[in-house]
């Protein structure tokens, strides 16, 4: 059965390139009916606080990519990882190094000087250990093969070979005793019963490495697939100047996570020209076959349109409620059930034209807004030109019964026709009273929105 994994390394953000990744786990797990887990990298201690975990756990689990499983915690595994290194060790696969920091950095200058590349020259290899001074302490290092060659079959990439000549015999284990990076990620691989590892393209070279470790221990090494980063508009490495990056900034810019889903899938996996694809198709659809080789370029004004065809569809309620939890920071609104239950009335109207949840709370805020309104300067125009419609309005709205959409765009008219003006004529300075400014959804729905007083109360206060 198949077994993913994301393995974030806690570093305060979720990238949107690590929540891709973790989309790809998560939908090629569902796809073959497997599970996909979360492991995180905690190793390094000074950045791994609570809070950069819960930055990750919170992302996921807004995305709708909560793992099958609690997640592993790479830190509580530092034991076993020193037993494997041991292990190897006792088996001949590893060997102890006692080079000190100063002989390993006279290494690396003399290679440079040389202008050969920096690595490990292998001293320590087929020295005896007991020619050490006693004591002294040593790093575990893999007794790599120095003839051959690992080739990686690739699911994304295809076949990627490396001479083992190339590689030095990597250090397992520190000398205090702790794992390295690439020790740890193979020994948790293989303990989780991983069998596809799916991450971004830049830790293709570390896999050769990691091969070789699979390789000391006799274990099975799993498939990989090392998808392309995500890229800049202009293809340079994505980075503050371009836009947000991380999962948090584009949640507070008003992103659906699902619009977020469906962007971040699209981007470097195609399924012919569909672009909006739901959660049980992604699942239907999604392979490894499908994820392109080139650099994707992230493409913000894709990503908006995605996230307004997704606020269209998305449920009302819902959408209220995330407008009321945006607006409940800012000064000068009342959002108790009144406004609530505004909010809910107008907003199949509010998200035809919103591109944001961000767009739709600017939006929805004068249903919150008690009075005296601030008007906008144009708004305010056209309630002055435009007292005595106003007060025609007010007799005209005031018996509309029952008040809804239908029936005070009926008395609306009626009132344009009789006065001599067109609809709009009318409309507008009636919107200006109700909104303070001169956008909204179409006044009909609006006015029921605020209900009958309110909008009586609005016009008033706006002629008085
Ligand atoms: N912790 C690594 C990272 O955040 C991922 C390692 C892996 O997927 O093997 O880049």
């Amino acid at each position: 059965p198949v077994r993913t994994r994301f393995a974030p390394s806690p570093t305060g953000m979720l990238h949107i390139g690590g929540a891709r990744t973790a989309l790809f786990n998560y939908l090629f797990a569902r796809h073959h009916g497997g599970e996909y887990l979360l492991r995180i990298e905690d190793t390094d201690r000074e950045r791994s606080t609570q809070a950069a975990v819960d930055v990750i756990l919170d992302g996921l689990h807004w995305l709708g990519l909560d793992p099958d499983h609690p997640p592993v915690f790479q830190s509580t595994r530092a034991a076993r990882h020193a037993e494997v290194a041991h292990a190897m060790l006792a088996a001949g696969q590893a060997y102890r190094c006692f080079c000190t920091a100063e002989e390993l950095r006279e290494m690396r200058e003399r290679a440079i000087a040389e202008k050969r590349p920096p690595r490990y020259d292998g001293t320590w290899r087929d020295r005896d250990p007991a020619t050490a001074p006693p004591g002294a302490p040593f790093t575990i290092r893999l007794r790599a093969p120095q003839t051959g060659e690992v080739t990686i079959d690739d699911l994304v990439q295809g076949p990627v070979t490396v001479a083992n000549a190339e590689l030095d015999d990597m250090i397992l284990l520190r000398s205090d005793g702790s794992p390295t990076y690439l020790h740890a990620v193979v020994v948790d691989d293989h303990d989780m019963g991983i069998t596809h590892v799916i991450r971004g393209d830049d830790h293709l070279t570390n896999t050769f490495r990691q091969a070789q470790i699979y390789a000391a221990n006799g274990w099975e090494r799993p498939r990989f697939a090392h998808i392309p980063l995500i890229h800049g508009p202009d293809g340079a490495k994505l980075s503050k100047r371009h836009g947000a990056q991380s999962v948090t900034e584009f949640r507070d810019q008003g992103l659906l996570p699902e619009a977020l889903c469906n962007y971040l899938l699209r981007l470097g996996w195609g399924h012919g020209d569909t672009e909006i694809i739901d959660r049980a198709e992604q699942i239907r659809l999604f392979d490894l076959d499908g994820v392109g080789r080139g650099a994707s370029r992230m493409d913000y004004a894709k990503l908006t349109h995605i996230n307004g065809v997704y606020l269209r569809g998305a449920d009302d309620g819902r959408l209220a409620d995330d407008v009321i939890a945006r607006l409940s920071g800012r000064p000068g609104l009342v959002l108790d059930d009144t406004a609530r239950v505004r909010i809910r009335a107008l907003m199949p109207g509010l998200k035809e034209r919103a591109k944001s949840l961000a767009d739709l709370a600017d939006n929805a805020a004068f249903l919150a807004r008690p009075l005296p309104l601030d008007y906008e300067p144009k708004a305010r125009a056209l309630i002055e030109g435009g007292a005595e419609l106003l007060r025609g309005l007010a007799a005209t709205l005031a018996p509309v019964e029952p008040f809804t959409a239908d029936a005070i765009d009926a008395a609306l008219r009626a009132f344009a026709e009789h006065s001599g003006h067109k609809l709009g004529q009318v409309a507008q300075p009636l919107r200006a009273a109700l909104t303070g400014s001169t956008t909204s959804p179409g006044i009909d729905a609006t006015a029921a929105a605020l209900g009958r007083d309110e909008c009586l109360a609005r016009i008033g206060a706006a002629i008085a």
